[in-house]
């Protein structure tokens, strides 16, 4: 699907300086060169394939597959004053991970923008001021996409996507995490969906009025799902959003499993038996997710993808840190910089071995292993935390497929992982809709 078009000249150069540069001298970022790319491929079986023919036949793959991340929380960015999705960010100076240029230089062809609302008091005022800023972040959303119609559009089907990718542009969709923005008011779903919203995260890192968290420390208040809850899983049924189950505790997700008439997502995690971290998803909650349908989509926090040495210094320096700083929403740009700065300073001081796509895949490897192909996908986390060695922005994601193809996924899995299978369960979650509504 038009993969001349959609490669940049950034991708060719790394292509070339990963594949050691072959028989390609003076190399340009022709049209001529990438088809020769795509004619370099092998089946995996092959062993005398070398590491540059590996790579070239990944990327092609890369190229070829609807690649579609389900989770990033770029909206935060979008509503910083003088942030541009049309201009390219240095991860390591700005902290930014996804922009319109990352997005086209790594081969992304569509992405879940959330709407993210940090939980917080859970009364009339503070309902309202979450609504607010649910819709001024989907606003800003639209807002870049229309700027920008040239290269990305607003998608609200699962076929929209591929429209979009043969016109030669990357495919937006909205989500919302948290669904702190519904307040109690089961007229706002509707009102999220007709802004386009096609995936609801219930809850985040604290409970709410619809779900109980993961990491609440507080523990438990609903037992899961509370009666609300319910109702809003429901309501997203009938309109055809996807409920997604990432941050909610255990009894979330069999809740979520008994409650909604359609297949579940878990936008980012992973898998527990792998990692063991709350957020990520036991064997027998992946079993029942393949039972059901779904489909849980890997993310790219290191925190999730292994196990991490103690850092106590490193602990003790962030908290002194945040003592002596106000709240971020209080912050303007500069002093957001200045402390992304130092505690970027902090974690070069204290340093933990990061997470790599090495790690991504052992946990590809597993969910495949306990419910099978059909039901794992990606979810990167971009701006939300995500972000890895050699994963570490929206830019690298290639390097996902590259490590499907060394580990010998076919073509047919790699599209299934990329979008293939989040794709179904988008395309029954309708379907469901379809029925309720008729
Ligand atoms: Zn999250």
């Amino acid at each position: 699907m038009n993969s001349i078009i959609k490669r940049s000249p950034i991708l060719i150069l790394l292509l070339v300086l990963l594949g050691g540069c072959s028989q390609e001298t003076g190399t340009t970022s022709s049209p001529a060169q990438s088809a020769s790319i795509e004619m370099t491929e092998q089946p995996v079986s092959d062993a005398a394939e070398s590491e540059e023919e590996l790579i070239a036949r990944a990327m092609a793959i890369h190229d070829r597959v609807l690649t579609f991340d389900s989770h990033a929380d770029t909206p935060l960015r979008m509503i910083e004053p003088g942030f541009d999705m049309a201009e390219r960010h240095d991860p390591n100076d700005t902290g930014s991970k996804v922009d319109y240029p990352r997005m086209i230089e790594g081969g992304l062809d569509a992405i879940f923008f959330a709407a993210f609302v940090a939980q917080d008091i859970r009364d009339d005022e503070g309902n309202s001021r979450a609504e607010a800023l649910g819709l001024q972040m989907i606003d800003a959303i639209v807002e870049s996409a229309e700027e920008n119609s040239d290269i990305v559009g607003i998608a609200l089907d699962p076929d929209d996507a591929y429209e979009l990718e043969d016109q030669g542009k990357r495919a937006i969709y909205i989500a919302v995490e948290n669904g702190y923005p519904l307040g109690d008011d089961i007229s706002n779903v509707e009102k999220f969906y007709d802004a386009g919203v096609r995936y609801i995260t219930l809850v985040h890192s604290s409970n709410n009025d619809l779900a109980d968290s993961a990491t609440d420390p507080n523990g438990p208040e609903h037992e899961g799902i509370s009666a609300f809850g319910e109702e809003v899983v429901r309501e997203m049924n009938r309109l055809g959003i996807m409920v997604d189950v990432s941050h909610g505790n255990d009894d979330v997700f069999y809740d979520a499993i008994a409650i909604s008439e359609a297949p579940i997502i878990a936008s980012h995690s992973n898998a527990r038996a792998v990692t063991d971290h709350q957020r990520n998803m036991t064997d027998e909650m992946l079993r029942l997710m393949a039972e059901n349908g779904g489909v849980v989509q890997l993310t790219m926090l290191s925190s999730y993808l292994l196990d991490e040495a103690e850092n106590p210094e490193r602990d003790a320096a962030l908290a002194e840190l945040r003592a002596s700083s106000k709240p971020a929403s209080e912050m303007t740009e500069d002093e957001r910089l200045a402390m992304r700065e130092a505690i970027n300073e902090i974690n070069d001081r204290y340093p933990n071995p990061p997470a790599t796509v090495k790690h991504v895949v052992d946990h590809i490897d597993h969910i495949v292993d306990v419910a099978g192909i059909d039901h794992v996908g990606i979810g990167c986390d971009f701006d939300g935390g995500g972000g890895i060695e050699g994963i570490f922005d929206v830019s690298e994601v290639m390097n996902i497929t590259i490590e499907l193809v060394r580990r010998g996924y076919t073509e047919e899995e790699i599209d299934k992982i990329w979008s293939g299978n989040l794709m179904r369960v988008f395309r029954e979650v309708q379907a469901v809709a379809g029925r309720l509504q008729a």
